[in-house]
C-alpha cells in the first residue's frame, strides 16, 4: 500500500544543522559557525529558559491556562481581540490554520517565486492548487502592488512576505491596502511578518483590524530566539475569530512554549539586542562581502556568488554554513543569516577566502 500520489508535493529542505555537519567533517561542532537557518545568534530569551525549567515539572497536563494567558498577552500587544490571535506551533502551524479555515479543493493561492516553501505545501496538502508571482533579482527582488495584482486571478489566498525570505525586501502598508483593495471580497491577503521585528517597516496588524480581508503572521522563532519551541499566531479578521476552535489541532502549541514565548515578550532587552545585532550584522555583511548583496530588512543577507551550491558546500569546509538558495530558485545564490559580533566577521573573512580560492579553482 502507498500513500496518495504526493508527487506534486516538493519536500521542504532546512537548513544544514550543526551536529549534521560537523559530524560529516569529523569535526569539532564549536568550530562551526552556523549561519544557514536565520536562527537568534544570542540563543533564546533568558526569561524564557527560566520559564521553560520553572514548568517543567508541569508537562504532563494539557497546556490550557498558558494558552489563554499568551493569546490574551498577544492581543494587548496588537490591540486586537483575543479571538482573533491564533496560536499556532510556529508561523507554520498557523499557515496551516488559514489554509484549513479558507481553503476549498480546487480553490488556488497565490505565493512569492522565489519565496518561503511552505504555503504552497501547506495549499497542496488542503487540495488547492498554487500559482506564482515574480520577484525579480534585477530590481532588488522588489515588491510592489502592480508585481502582485499582474499575476492575481481570483485566488482564495495571496501570500505577501515582509521582509522578504530569502531576499529582505520588504512592501509597504499602502500596497498592502492596495491589493486587498483589488482582490476580490473572498481574497485573504497574509502578510507573513516572520522577520517583522529586524524591519522599519510598519506591521500590518492595523489592516487588520481595519478591514476582513487581511490576516498576519507572527512567530517566536527568529528575533525571540525560541524556533526550537515551535510557537507563533496569525492575527486574523474579526470575523474569523470563531473559526479558530474549529481548525485548531488540539494542543498544538505546548505548555513550555506558551510559557516560554510570554515571558519572551516581557524581555524586551533581548529583543532590542537581537534586532540591534542583526542591524549591526547585515550591514556589515553587505559591506566586507566580496560578492553583490541584496539590501536586507531581514536578519540574513542574500548573496549573489556564482553557483550557490558550489560556494555553500566549500563554505562549510571552511567551518560556515550558509544556506545554498538552489530549493528557492536561485541557484547563484547563497542566504548567510546574520551571527554576533563575534562570529559575523570571523565568517566574512573565512567566506572571503572561499570565493577566492573558488574563483581561483582552488580546491578547498
Ligand atoms: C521562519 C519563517 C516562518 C515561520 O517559521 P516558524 O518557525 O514556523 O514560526 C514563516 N515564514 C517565513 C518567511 C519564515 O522564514
Amino acid at each position: 500500500m502507498q500513500p496518495r500520489d504526493l508527487s506534486d508535493h516538493s519536500p521542504y529542505v532546512p537548513g544544514r544543522g550543526v551536529e549534521e555537519v560537523a559530524r560529516e567533517l569529523g569535526i569539532d561542532p564549536d568550530s562551526l559557525i552556523k549561519l544557514s537557518s536565520n536562527e537568534n545568534p544570542h540563543g533564546p530569551s533568558p526569561a524564557a529558559v527560566e520559564a521553560i525549567e520553572e514548568h517543567a515539572d508541569r508537562v504532563h497536563q494539557y497546556p490550557k491556562s498558558s494558552h489563554t494567558d499568551l493569546t490574551a498577552r498577544i492581543a494587548e500587544k496588537w490591540e486586537v481581540d483575543p479571538e482573533q490571535v491564533w496560536v499556532s506551533p510556529g508561523a507554520d502551524g498557523s499557515i496551516d490554520y488559514l489554509s484549513r479555515a479558507a481553503l476549498e479543493p480546487d480553490d488556488e493561492v497565490l505565493v512569492p517565486a522565489p519565496g518561503f516553501a511552505y504555503y504552497a505545501m501547506s495549499a497542496r496538502y488542503h487540495h488547492a492548487t498554487v500559482s506564482e508571482y515574480a520577484l525579480s533579482a534585477e530590481n532588488g527582488f522588489l515588491q510592489t502592488a502592480e508585481t502582485v495584482l499582474n499575476a492575481y486571478g481570483g485566488e482564495r489566498i495571496v501570500y505577501l512576505t515582509s521582509p522578504h525570505n530569502p531576499s529582505g525586501s520588504t512592501i509597504s502598508l499602502d500596497s498592502i491596502r492596495t491589493i486587498a483593495d483589488a482582490t476580490a471580497e473572498e481574497t485573504l491577503v497574509v502578510v507573513d511578518e516572520a522577520y517583522g521585528e529586524f524591519s522599519d517597516v510598519d506591521s500590518a496588524v492595523p489592516l487588520v483590524t481595519e478591514r476582513d480581508d487581511v490576516a498576519v503572521l507572527r512567530t517566536f522563532s527568529k528575533a525571540y530566539g525560541l524556533a526550537g519551541l515551535r510557537i507563533g499566531y496569525s492575527v486574523v479578521p474579526e470575523e474569523w475569530g470563531g473559526a479558530y476552535a474549529r481548525v485548531n489541532t488540539p494542543f498544538a502549541a505546548n505548555e513550555l512554549a506558551c510559557r516560554a514565548a510570554l515571558a519572551a515578550l516581557d524581555d524586551e532587552e533581548h529583543v532590542e539586542k537581537s534586532v540591534e545585532t542583526a542591524r549591526w550584522a547585515r550591514e556589515y555583511i553587505s559591506e566586507e562581502l566580496d560578492a553583490e548583496t541584496f539590501d536586507s530588512a531581514g536578519n540574513f543577507v542574500l548573496a549573489r556568488v556564482g553557483d550557490g551550491s558550489a560556494v555553500a558546500e566549500a563554505a562549510k569546509r571552511e567551518g560556515v554554513i550558509i544556506r545554498d538558495c538552489t530549493s528557492f530558485g536561485l541557484p547563484e545564490c547563497v542566504r548567510i543569516s546574520t551571527g554576533t559580533r563575534e562570529e559575523t566577521p570571523e565568517a566574512v573573512d573565512r567566506l572571503n577566502e572561499t570565493l577566492a580560492d573558488l574563483e581561483l579553482g582552488v580546491e578547498a
